[in-house]
């Protein structure tokens, strides 16, 4: 049986601590300000925003939505941007994705300042990752980090493999076990073979997006298993890319959805912000 890595217990302690630091900041007169920008209705963005948000006022973070019209042009998002790049109150910009079709996504990250973009994902801070001198780091594998280290589970010299290669997931996540020492495969949709390969892996860590893809067939016993998915099944329950109850029994240690690498992304988020604030 597994070791049950809690995602969501590791989240609340770190919130806890976030708590007294932001104190001590507003003790100092800085108060960490996040500005989330959201275009459009989309439902799950909605829900992601209402999740950072109540984050935010927890720990004591200033935060804000500001809402945008899904006919919103290009233009006037980057003009949005520019206005909070030099608004001083706000150390963090987040532009929720996807954005409409119309709106290049490429452009609006490169948009936010980089040392506002708390999220990691501008080119800057990618090449910063992928150089070996991370500053911000995409959140989803950077809270994944924390949970290796939370648990003691050492990289060096492991097998790696990361299944997806996005660049807000499996590249980075990637990136940052390289810079751990692992032996880092990245597999995708045209990988051959994908359950043998899975089987070698040491730590594996799956960011797809469909539901109970891994079976017991893609792991190998004591491997650690990482899931990233976030599906709905014909239920509607919130389910991940890893068959849970398959895996578990052969595990070493595995993450479960829900209450696994999620809240960890929104407390490295606020992890950021803070930092953020600190250096600005
Ligand atoms: P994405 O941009 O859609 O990327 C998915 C990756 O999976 C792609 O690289 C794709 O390969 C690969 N893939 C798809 N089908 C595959 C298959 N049959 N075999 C092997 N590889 C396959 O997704 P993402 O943004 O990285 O997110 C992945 C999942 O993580 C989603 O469920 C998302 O909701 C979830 N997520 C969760 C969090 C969290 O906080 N828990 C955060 C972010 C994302 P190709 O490149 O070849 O197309």
């Amino acid at each position: 049986m597994a070791t049950l890595i809690n995602g969501k217990e590791l989240a609340d302690n770190m919130q806890s601590d976030f708590t007294l630091e932001t104190a001590a900041l507003k003790k100092q007169g800085i108060t960490p300000g996040l500005v989330v920008l959201l275009v459009g209705e989309d439902k799950a963005s909605q829900t992601y925003v209402k999740n950072k948000e109540l984050a935010a006022t927890k720990i004591g973070i200033h935060s804000e939505v500001a809402r945008y019209s899904e006919t919103i042009s290009e233009e006037e998002l980057l003009s949005e941007i520019e206005k909070y790049n030099q608004d001083a109150a706000f150390h963090g910009i987040l532009v929720q994705l996807p954005l409409p079709k119309h709106i290049n996504e490429e452009k609006v990250l490169l948009a936010i300042k980089p040392e506002k973009d708390v999220d990691g994902f501008h080119p800057m801070n990618l090449g910063k990752l992928f150089a070996g001198v991370p500053d911000r780091i995409p959140c989803t594998p950077y809270g994944i980090m924390k949970m290796f280290s939370a648990y003691d589970i050492s990289l060096e010299g492991k097998n790696a493999l990361v299944i997806g290669r996005s660049n807000i997931v499996g590249k980075p996540m990637a990136h940052l076990l390289l810079a751990e020492n692992a032996t880092v495969t990245i597999a995708h949709s045209k990988t051959k073979d994908l359950p043998a390969l899975a089987k070698q892996a040491d730590i594996l860590v799956v960011a797809i997006g469909r539901g109970h893809f891994v079976t017991k067939e893609f792991v190998k016993e004591g491997a650690v298993v990482i899931d990233v998915g976030m599906n709905r099944d014909e239920q509607g329950k919130l389910i991940g890319d890893v068959k849970f109850d398959e895996v578990e029994p052969i595990a070493s240690y595995i993450t479960p959805v829900p209450r696994g690498v999620g809240p960890m992304t929104i407390t490295m988020l606020m992890a950021q912000t803070i930092e953020a604030a600190k250096e600005q």
